[in-house]
C-alpha cells in the first residue's frame, strides 16, 4: 500500500452506518430517506487562524465536526455523514492518532459516520463537509422569525472567547481558571439534542460561532426585524460571571466567538415548553429578549441604561 492509503486506512476507516457505499471508492453513496430533504454544510479550520499549530490535536479533531454537527443542529437536521478534506505539511503518526481520535470521538458520540475525503501535503488545513437529515418542511431557518419573538440562547456564552483572550495575553487568568474555560473552545458541545427538539417550536435558529450579537444579527437581517437584549439574562459561567463587570469580559459575552451554543426565536406562548426542554435536556436556556419591527439591537444593562456595543462579533475580513 502507499503510505496515502494505508494512512487513510488507518487513521480514517471505521464502520459508516446510513451508508450504501462508503470510504474507498470514487465516491460514496447514501440514501436520503423518504419525505427527507438533505442539509449539507461544511466548515474549513486553517491552522495559525482557527486554532494554534501546536495545539491539542485531540481538541482539533473533535472541533473540526463538532461545529460542523452545530451547523446541523441550528438547522433543526440530524447529522448523518461527513467527508474530511485534510492537508499535512509532513505524516506524524502521532498527530495523526490524536487527532484522528478526537474526529471519531465526537463522530461517535453524534452519530456521524466518516464516509469519505481528500489527503494531501501542505499547510495544515482541515475541511469538513458535513450532511443531514430532516423532515420536509421543517429546517430551522434564519429567516423565520417574527416580531414580537422571545430570543432565546443555549448557554453559558463568553467562556470559549474568554479562555482565547488569556491565551493570547489579552486577559489575565490563573492556569487552572484558564484550563477550566479552554474546554469550552477545544471541545464545544453542539447543541444537537435542542436542535432537533426545536424544530416544531422554533421560528428561527443559528449556531453561535462568530459571537453572539452578530449571529443574532443573521437571523434579524433575514427576517427584517431588530431586537431589544437584557445583558443580565444571558447565561454565564461561574467563572465568566465573577469577571463579567470588566467591560472587556461583557464584549467576550456579546461578541466573542466559538461558543457553539444555539440562538433561536419562538413565540412566547412556547415558554414554558421550552424552559421544561431545558430542564430535560440538562441545558441552561435562557429567553434575553425580544425582537422588534424596528432595525437594530439595543442591549439594557440590569438598570436599563444602554450598553454601548463597539464590535459585534468576529469577522475574518475586518
Ligand atoms: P480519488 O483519487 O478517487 O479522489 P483518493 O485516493 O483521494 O480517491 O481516496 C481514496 C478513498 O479514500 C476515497 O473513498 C476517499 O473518499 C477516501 N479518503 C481520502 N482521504 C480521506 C480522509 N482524510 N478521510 C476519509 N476518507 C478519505
Ligand atoms: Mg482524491
Amino acid at each position: 500500500m502507499t503510505p496515502e492509503f494505508d494512512l487513510i486506512a488507518r487513521y480514517f476507516t471505521r464502520p459508516q452506518q446510513n451508508t450504501d457505499l462508503g470510504i474507498g471508492d470514487d465516491a460514496a453513496l447514501i440514501t436520503v430517506p423518504p419525505g427527507h430533504q438533505l442539509a449539507i454544510s461544511a466548515d474549513m479550520l486553517v491552522a495559525g487562524t482557527h486554532f494554534f499549530a501546536d495545539a491539542n490535536p485531540y481538541g482539533i479533531g473533535w472541533k473540526s465536526l463538532a461545529v460542523n454537527v452545530s451547523d446541523m443542529a441550528a438547522m433543526g437536521a440530524e447529522a448523518r455523514w461527513a467527508t474530511l478534506a485534510i492537508a499535512l505539511p509532513e505524516i506524524k503518526e502521532a498527530w495523526l492518532a490524536e487527532f484522528s481520535r478526537g474526529f471519531f470521538d465526537c463522530a461517535e458520540r453524534f452519530g456521524v459516520s466518516l464516509i469519505g475525503g481528500d489527503t494531501t501535503r501542505g499547510p495544515l488545513t482541515i475541511s469538513v463537509q458535513i450532511m443531514g437529515v430532516v423532515p420536509q418542511q421543517l429546517a430551522l431557518t434564519r429567516s423565520g422569525a417574527k416580531a414580537g419573538d422571545d430570543i432565546w440562547v443555549s448557554g453559558p456564552l463568553g467562556t470559549a472567547a474568554l479562555a482565547l483572550a488569556a491565551m493570547q495575553g489579552r486577559y489575565p487568568l490563573t492556569p487552572d481558571t484558564l484550563a477550566e474555560c479552554s474546554v469550552a473552545l477545544h471541545q464545544p458541545q453542539p447543541r444537537a439534542a435542542l436542535g432537533l427538539a426545536l424544530r416544531q417550536i422554533a421560528h428561527s435558529a443559528i449556531d453561535i460561532s462568530d459571537g453572539l450579537l452578530a449571529d443574532l444579527g443573521h437571523i434579524l437581517k433575514a427576517s427584517q426585524l431588530g431586537a431589544d437584549i437584557r445583558f443580565a439574562d444571558i447565561p454565564l459561567s461561574p467563572i465568566t460571571r465573577q469577571h463579567v463587570a470588566d467591560t472587556a469580559v461583557q464584549g467576550m459575552v456579546l461578541a466573542g466567538g466559538d461558543d457553539y451554543e444555539l440562538c433561536f426565536t419562538a413565540s412566547p406562548a412556547k415558554r414554558d415548553q421550552i424552559a421544561a426542554l431545558g430542564r430535560q435536556l440538562g441545558l441552561s436556556l435562557a429567553v434575553i429578549g425580544q425582537t422588534r419591527i424596528q432595525a437594530g439591537v439595543d442591549v439594557y444593562d440590569a438598570d436599563d441604561t444602554r450598553l454601548e456595543i463597539k464590535k459585534s462579533g468576529f469577522d475574518h475580513f475586518i
